[in-house]
């Protein structure tokens, strides 16, 4: 099972593929290995948070929680390198945990200022194996006052494929405590069709690198057609990530995609410059 979360190579976007030499623990690797885990665990790892909105009424519906290290010596070190560290080292629950109670305070914030606002937090592969989250989840919920299907938790496919049967349990639990589901990356990887009519999700987000160049690729944009279409057959919300400019949007609100996020909306926010752009763009 193994072998198939990592050959779930995602060339288009260069996300996720499993490098063999990233397992080898090089002192670099050793020592950002314990950066890593003294940021976690001192709360220093960042939030940003990015808004995702309607396209048909121009409403923010809420944003997406991604996670930023400044490493005190060697500067901002993306996320595209950190999780998959923190996969490896057994951080990545602590990290996981960590944004998921900072998203739930910010949201449960905007939401007492009077923004009726979700928040999505995005979910490691080991995560879905994790037998505790359904119950850690409901807890951060209780706490923060937060709806339950105010929160998005967003997971790719191969994740899901790494172990289908305890992954499947997790998310009917999730699902049964009113928590909303997306597949994050929709497109990539080798996902069967199949398979997503059988899944606990409430939601499609299509990945960027299909959105990228929709204005300027027809095929591109036939791909993304096609993925809302199947989405909404499946009385899924469906969710495109990495809209960079207008024509893309434009041609989003045509196909009657549900929420849209990217660049031309906004990029992701720390925390309070979110807060001030809310109050300029509640409508964009
Ligand atoms: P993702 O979940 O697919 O997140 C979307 C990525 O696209 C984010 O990169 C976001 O900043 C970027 N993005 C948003 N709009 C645009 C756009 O218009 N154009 C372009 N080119 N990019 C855009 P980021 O923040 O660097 O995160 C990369 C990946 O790292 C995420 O991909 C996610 O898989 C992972 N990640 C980030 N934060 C967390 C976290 O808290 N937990 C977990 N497990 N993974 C995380
Ligand atoms: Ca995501
Ligand atoms: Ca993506
Ligand atoms: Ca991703």
């Amino acid at each position: 099972a193994d072998v198939a979360m990592y050959s779930a190579k995602d060339t288009r976007s260069g996300e996720r593929v499993y490098h063999p030499e990233q397992d080898r623990n090089t002192p670099r690797r050793l020592a950002l290995i314990g950066d890593l885990g003294q940021a976690v665990e001192r709360r220093d790892l960042q939030v940003v948070f990015q808004p995702k909105v309607d396209p048909a009424t121009g409403h923010v519906t809420g944003a997406e929680a991604l996670a930023r290290w400044q490493h005190p010596e060697q500067g901002f070190i993306p996320p595209d390198q950190f999780i998959p560290l923190a996969e490896h080292s057994g951080l990545i629950r602590p990290l996981t945990l960590h944004v998921l109670d900072v998203a739930l305070r910010r949201c449960a914030s905007w939401r007492t200022a009077g923004h009726d606002l979700d928040v999505a937090v995005n979910l490691s592969p080991n995560s879905l194996l994790d037998a505790d989250l359904p119950d850690v989840v409901a807890r951060l919920l209780h706490e923060t006052g937060v709806p339950p299907g105010s929160l998005t938790l967003e997971i790719t496919e191969s994740s899901i494929m790494a172990d289908p049967t305890r992954s499947i349990r997790t998310l009917d639990r999730l699902h049964t405590l009113g928590v909303k589901l997306a597949i994050d990356d929709f497109g990539t990887g080798y996902s069967s069709l199949g398979r997503l009519r059988d899944l606990p999700i409430d939601e499609v987000k299509i990945d960027k690198s299909f959105v990228q160049r929709m204005a300027v690729d027809r095929r591109d944009r036939a791909v993304v057609s096609s993925a809302v279409q199947l989405g909404h057959a499946l009385d899924l919300e469906v969710v495109a990530e990495g809209v960079e400019d207008i024509e893309t949007y434009a041609h989003l609100t045509r196909e009657g995609c549900n929420l849209v996020q990217g660049y031309y909306v906004s990029r992701p926010l720390a925390a309070d410059a979110f807060a001030t752009w809310l109050r300029d763009h509640e409508v964009i």
